[in-house]
């Protein structure tokens, strides 16, 4: 543990000023949540985190804490509170190339990620929505189109992490040192109880992307928001992705997918074999889904399936959510993640992820959002039957929350486990995150 008494660099931002009015705006969801911090610390070493927790402590106020403001519910903007932006800290990738190992800060975007690392002829799962930052996405479990073979970002490739607690001190936790709080973090996402200034992640060499993709038209579409088409139809696109060292490999990955079913190849629209994609028409791909402009407005709905229940059954359960779509914006996500021996003695990432279903909706005209609400919160009512939790990135706690508090977003034991490693660290709850975990 190192005591935090280097020189502070960072600035602070006062609500009435023009900069905090902008830093408040810097967030992927363009929709305003009501909730104003009490001052905003852009922070630019761990020094400065540790001064902006100190400063909390006086005025006796919680943090929140932000690295790249893509949890559409944002939650690290705390009325009254203190808002740590992590934006400039560490704001690099990098590569050691005697361990293999690369490091970097937690405002690090997905795309620069790749860049920094694809310059190196490496490569580490760092998910694949270019623009959410890899300190929100490593701590909630990091799901990625590499999950199914390779597992979850957190748990199989971040090595070490280094966190300032709220004491103010800096701490190096890994599977050697502070293991609970290296527990602890992996998995917890917003209800962490520190600021992580840095992750480390093991590579390997890089390999080619490979994708394939099938488009399905379904049906006719009824939706809420006026700029739909009446003739307007569901599509039902699978996008297939192998990261390998040659075409054939690639081929053979996705081989899988060469039977379509004689019932739905009629709604065929569109087929593309395995071929190579380069990352940017890849990152492309997810800005087309979902673009950020200033007045757009996203929310998120999500479950992961219980792996025990029926296929059939869980079908009939998601429909809704991912066919009844509230708007032209809006889409249903089935990720196959594939991934159901979770070890939660190694971190609090507890859960099975063997689908991750979600629905983002999107709006623009603000007289939307209520009825968007109101359908996602019957499709997901429904979804939830067949649900053993929730992928905790994805969880809104704020008062008008439509997300269902009785869904887990890790198991039993390890949420209690969980509880007992944050009061130790964390006794004042000067992050209030856990708060909305408690049963
Ligand atoms: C369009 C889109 C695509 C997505 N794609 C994927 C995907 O491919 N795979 C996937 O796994 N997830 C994905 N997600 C979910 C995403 O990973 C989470 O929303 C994640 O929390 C975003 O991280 P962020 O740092 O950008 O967001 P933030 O809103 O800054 O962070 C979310 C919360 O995490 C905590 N936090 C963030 N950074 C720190 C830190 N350094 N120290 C302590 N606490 C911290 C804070 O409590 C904060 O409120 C996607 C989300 C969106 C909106």
């Amino acid at each position: 543990m190192t005591n935090n008494n280097q020189h502070t660099s960072g600035t602070v931002l006062q609500r009435g000023t023009k900069e905090y009015e902008k830093a408040l705006g810097n967030y992927f969801n363009s929709e305003p949540v009501g909730r104003f911090p009490v001052e905003i610390h852009s922070v630019q070493s761990t020094a400065d985190v540790a001064a902006a927790l100190k400063r909390a402590r006086e005025l006796g106020v919680p943090v929140g804490v932000k690295s790249g403001g893509h949890l559409p519910s944002k939650p690290s903007l705390i009325n009254g509170g203190i808002l740590i932006e992590l934006d400039k800290l560490n704001r690099a990738v990098d590569y050691d190339a005697v361990s293999g190992v690369v490091s970097f800060g937690p405002a690090v975007r997905v795309e620069e990620a790749w860049k920094a690392t694809d310059a190196v002829g490496r490569f580490f799962p760092f998910g694949h929505a270019p623009d959410v930052a890899l300190g929100g996405f490593c701590l909630a479990g990091g799901q990625g189109f590499s999950m199914r073979g390779w597992g979850a970002t957190i748990t199989n490739w971040i090595i070490q992490l280094e966190v300032v607690v709220p004491s103010g001190d800096v701490v190096i936790a890994s599977r050697t040192q502070n293991q609970d709080v290296f527990w602890a973090a992996r998995g917890s996402g917003q209800a962490f109880f520190g600021v992580v200034t840095r992750l480390w992640s093991r590579t390997i060499p890089k390999k080619t992307l490979y994708a394939r993709s099938f488009v399905f038209t379904l049906f006719n579409t009824k939706s809420t928001e006026e700029s739909i088409p009446s003739s307007s139809s569901l599509l039902m696109s699978i996008h297939l992705t192998a990261y390998a060292n040659t075409l054939s490999e690639a081929e053979n990955l996705l081989a899988v997918w060469d039977d379509v079913p004689e019932a739905i190849k009629s709604l065929s629209v569109d087929a593309k074999p395995t071929a190579e994609i380069s990352w940017k028409d890849f990152f492309q791909l997810q800005h087309a889904m979902n673009p950020r402009a200033p007045d757009q407005n996203w929310g998120i709905h999500s479950v992961l399936n219980d792996p025990k229940v029926p296929r059939k059954k869980l079908i009939k359960a998601i429909k809704q959510a991912l066919c009844d779509l509230p708007s032209r914006s809006s889409y249903g996500v089935i990720y196959m993640a594939d991934t159901v021996d979770v070890d939660e003695t190694d971190a609090v990432f507890s859960l099975p992820q063997k689908y991750y279903i979600s629905t983002f909706s999107g709006w623009k005209n603000p007289e939307l959002r209520d009825p968007i609400r109101a359908v996602m919160r019957q499709s997901y009512a429904k979804a939830n039957t067949v649900a053993c939790g929730m992928y905790i990135a994805d969880f809104d706690p704020s008062p008008e929350s439509t997300h269902s508090r009785t869904v887990p977003v890790w198991t039993d034991t390890a949420r209690e486990r969980f509880m007992r490693i944050r009061e130790k660290w964390d006794p004042h709850g000067v992050f209030p995150g856990y708060k909305a975990f408690t049963k």
